[in-house]
């Protein structure tokens, strides 16, 4: 029998944000947040347009002030996707925000001014429905917590959140998602898991000011993989300096690597070296090209000569093997075609589609396409492996 790998899901309560469901089996969700003044309302809403195009499921604006709030109604109007409002320091921008039908609020409440301010927005968010992030973030935990453990290490950013989710609890009010972010990716790391083994609230991922691409988009791998393989994670985000918009293929890119969110063909090629004897480049380039927009969760190996490449393309469902002008396709570790280096791009292609088509009549095809209901379903999370629980390909 094949090896299959084995994964946990943090098991995590369902909150409804918007048009979504954060949590449980759900997809992890893709989020962003806007750069410009929110009340700027023309370049808000061109911004979050410009991230819906790009992917985006959730956009966060921040509102620092009263006429930030003002527009909120009509950002929402605009949009389609669900709208988060991001407050920090002044509690009253959060109970402002709740008076507007937007999606969540997200709020720190290390510096919102004590727990009977925490106290009221609670209140409010309850009476009106409205989902809250509680975001813990190591820049700015409580000076008690930090006098407590000497530094904001992950014990102690846990220890904040915990500390609000009781009160929560205590007001009667559940539906809250967590964040616990630094700029440190061991700290990330570490917060995360001590806090999954503690609470079941859907976290929110990232690395916080993790700073220009392509670096930061690296540094987020590095901190989100351990916790998305670890099964951590409900929505996520790349935090990246300047436009956002780069930050949706990047996070994709990390559900698609780590395999959490599947939603596009896996193209694996070798790097290439003095054995190539093939434009493999020139091929890879192609077949990115003519995939763009396909949504089949099916892995691809191109590989530039028959060192490595009978073997990937073996391991992979489809797979080109090349020599010197020509090469041979692979589907399912199967030799099934010869062909010559012109045609390899198409005869790879065809292959795909007759692939897909022979994995939709077995009823086996994975397609990202689905966005909600695809997900993991519960009983094979609670399908026992070797004492740990399966956690299936999560696509898309
Ligand atoms: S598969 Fe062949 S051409 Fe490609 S890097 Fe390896 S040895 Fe070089």
């Amino acid at each position: 029998m094949a090896y299959q790998h084995q994964f946990r899901r943090h098991k995590t309560r369902e909150v409804r944000v918007g048009n979504l469901v954060v949590g449980g089996d759900n997809p992890i969700w893709v989020q962003s947040m806007t750069t410009p003044d929110t009340h700027d309302l023309g370049a808000t809403v061109a911004q979050i347009h410009r991230l819906e195009e790009a992917g985006c499921e959730i956009a966060r604006v921040t509102v620092p002030k009263p006429q930030d709030a003002a527009v909120l109604s009509e950002i929402k109007r605009r949009i389609r996707i669900p709208l988060i409002c991001d407050i920090h320091f002044d509690y009253k921008m959060a109970l402002a925000a709740l008076d507007h039908p937007v999606d969540k609020i997200r709020i720190n409440p290390g510096n919102i001014g004590g727990y009977d301010r925490y106290r009221q927005v609670i209140r409010k968010a309850k009476a009106k429905g409205m989902p809250m992030r509680i975001g813990v973030n190591a820049g700015s935990l409580e000076r008690e917590l930090v006098e407590k453990h000497g530094f904001p290490c992950p014990p102690a950013m846990v220890e904040s959140a915990l500390r609000y989710l009781e009160i929560a609890e205590s007001e009667g009010y559940h539906d809250i998602i967590v964040s616990l972010k630094s700029s440190d990716v061991l700290t990330v790391v570490e917060a995360y898991r001590l806090y999954a083994k503690q609470a079941d609230y859907p976290t929110h991922i990232g690395v916080t000011e993790a700073g220009k691409a392509p670096y930061a988009v690296t540094k987020s791998a590095c901190g989100l993989a351990p916790i998305l393989l670890d099964g951590i994670g409900d929505t996520i985000r790349i935090s990246l300096l300047g436009d956002p918009v780069p930050e949706i293929a990047a996070a994709f890119d990390i559900l698609q690597a780590t395999q959490r969110r599947v939603r596009k063909p896996e193209l694996i090629a070798c790097p290439t070296c003095g054995r190539l004897e093939i434009d493999l480049e020139g091929i890879v380039a192609q077949l990115e090209k003519r995939l763009a927009g396909k949504k089949t969760a099916v892995k691809i190996s191109v590989l530039g000569c028959v060192v490595n490449g009978p073997g990937e393309a073996r391991e992979a469902d489809l797979g080109i093997a090349a020599g010197k002008g020509k090469g041979v396709i692979f589907k399912r570790g199967e030799i099934v075609r010869h062909v010559l280096e012109k045609d390899m791009v198409n005869a790879l292609l065809e292959e795909v589609d007759q692939w897909e088509k022979e994995e939709a009549d077995k009823g086996t095809l994975k397609t990202g396409a689905a966005k909600i209901s695809a997900a993991a379903t519960a009983e094979d999370q609670e399908e026992p492996v070797n004492g740990r629980t399966k956690l299936p390909l999560v696509v898309g």
